[in-house]
């Protein structure tokens, strides 16, 4: 292995790239990942030596207390490679920020922005060939941070880890999805952790979603904690409800995660003249607006599929069915955010930022 160090980074670069190992065809979501990694510690009260070395495993003492109280949490965002070869982030911006509002949330310390940048930008050159161009090819790029101090007592960590690991993605198709509106199981409550992208909000979903996986459900749509009566978010998306021509989403709360997604699908909207409410959507407004025909899309909008069409949704036992629109909101914000994503056309919010 070569050594070198960037302005603050050292830099340990692999001996020899694992890429020539990788069917690119036939990639399963986030489980190959590129050459290198970025690993930075914290202890004593500050962040030590950031450094990038080859992906590889990493070692934690068993007490080490996010095994024990869940204090993690992480970020999703992707990289694109244009037809030029350049390579992209989408709003990376929201991320460094997003991540820190979390940190805090969990009374982890915040990261500098500054070297949250370096990392990525630097690490995404050195992999730069693991970002495929092409329609649906991006670089899934997973920042995390989690408790490390060893100890069982409960009561926040002196040492964590931040770290950046980078996965090769296909196009993200679900297939036609159908969801069921919680009656019981919530995803987050007032004063909780739902604005927070925490791992153990993940967590707390697998049960209920396994539950509604068997009786044919592939995503819950969840509702506020209270009375189950506004609809919040689909499974780990945001979600928009179309009806007639008005796009509605929930606001912004402590209950709701402030997805990059959804907030460019706003300002898109607003831009290309269709009215967006963001306002609390009840569910007996949609199953009203399902029966006399004015529901026309529901969608959910997230990094990984960028919007996902939901096809049909069950409340009480009922099935309602959605009817492809020829003039589909779903398509349209996908096709304007995937262009603006990988420079097929122009940036008027400037919301991309080139790599290399
Ligand atoms: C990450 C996430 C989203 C989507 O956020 P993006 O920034 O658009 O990827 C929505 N809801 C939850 C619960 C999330 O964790």
């Amino acid at each position: 292995m070569n050594s070198s160090t960037t302005e603050k980074i050292k830099i340990q670069k692999a001996d020899k790239s694992r890429i020539d190992q990788v069917d690119f065809e036939n990639l399963v979501f986030g489980n190959v990942f590129s050459d290198h990694m970025f690993e930075c510690d914290y202890k004593d009260g500050s962040w030590q030596t950031p450094t990038i070395r080859p992906y590889g495993s990493i070692t934690l003492s068993p007490a080490a207390k996010v095994f024990h109280y869940g204090q993690a949490v992480f970020e999703g965002m992707k990289a694109f490679k244009d037809e030029d070869g350049k390579v992209w982030l989408f709003r990376p911006d929201q991320n460094a920020k997003r991540i820190n509002k979390s940190s805090v949330r969990l009374a982890i310390p915040e990261f500098p922005e500054e070297i949250f940048f370096e990392a990525l930008t630097t690490l995404v050159k050195m992999d730069r060939d693991w970002v495929k161009s092409g329609e649906g090819n991006s670089l899934y790029i997973r920042p995390f941070v989690f408790a490390t101090q060893a100890g069982v007592g409960a009561s926040p960590s002196t040492e964590y880890k931040f770290m950046i690991l980078m996965s090769p993605v296909r196009a993200y198709y679900a297939g036609d999805i159908q969801v069921e509106i919680a009656e019981h199981y919530s995803r987050s409550a007032n004063g909780g952790v739902g604005a927070a992208k925490a791992a153990g909000n993940y967590a707390a979903q697998f049960f209920p979603t396994n539950l509604a996986r068997e009786k044919g459900f592939q995503q819950i749509i969840w509702t506020d904690a209270s009375n189950h009566e506004y609809l919040e978010e689909a499974g780990t998306m945001n979600v928009f409800f179309r009806v007639n021509d008005t796009l509605l989403t929930a606001p912004i709360s402590d209950r709701i995660l402030d997805g990059v997604t959804r907030k460019s699908v706003i300002a898109l909207a607003k831009r290309d003249n269709i009215a967006v409410e963001e306002r609390r959507v009840l569910v007996s407004e949609i199953v009203e607006a399902s029966k006399n025909g004015s529901l026309k899309e529901i969608f959910g909008a997230g990094t990984a599929a960028v919007i996902s069409p939901i096809n049909a949704f069950s409340f009480q036992n009922t099935t309602h069915n959605l009817e492809k629109q020829d003039d589909s909101y779903a398509v349209k914000f996908k096709k304007e955010l995937t262009d603006i994503q990988r420079n097929r056309c122009e940036d008027p919010f400037n919301w991309r930022f080139e790599v290399v």
